[in-house]
């Protein structure tokens, strides 16, 4: 299977992960930022190895969208700005309505990334892993 999805595929998931994404959220508030980088970390792996099934209905489909909401609300508490994915937004403030990360005026190194769209949930991992990878470097530093 390519790395594409339908739009109706796109549309669904996002669907889903605007409900999703929240549930996580509010279960990893609690948690410290180091211990949401080390929960990013997995849940890229998990959608790394099982996105395919996200897009295809394959065993492990349940699994990896799992994988792919907590790994977004890990991205979207810790990261500047939040993140965004599948034409989403998710960030720490439960109530913004920023169409993008790029919208937080106090994000400045966001500014300084890519706009690329985001539209596969092997993207989103990538996204999830260099989020964490980030932020981990960060707090060695
Ligand atoms: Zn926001």
């Amino acid at each position: 299977m390519s790395g594409l999805m339908t739009d109706t595929q796109q549309s669904l998931l996002r669907t889903m992960l605007l409900i999703a994404v929240p549930m996580h959220i509010d279960k990893l508030c609690p948690l410290t930022p180091m211990r949401r980088c080390e929960i990013a970390h997995q849940c890229a792996d998990v959608v790394a190895q099982h996105g395919d099934d996200l897009q295809a209905g394959g065993g492990h489909c349940a699994e990896a969208f799992n994988a792919l909401a907590r790994g977004l609300a890990a991205a979207a508490l810790t990261a500047p700005g939040g993140v965004d994915a599948l034409g989403g937004h998710w960030c720490a403030d439960p109530w913004c309505r920023a169409a993008s990360r790029f919208d937080h005026a106090d994000t400045e190194q966001a500014a300084t990334d890519d706009p690329e769209p985001i539209t596969t949930p092997r993207q989103v991992a990538d996204v999830i892993r260099d989020l964490a990878d980030y932020l981990t470097e960060g707090e060695a530093a």
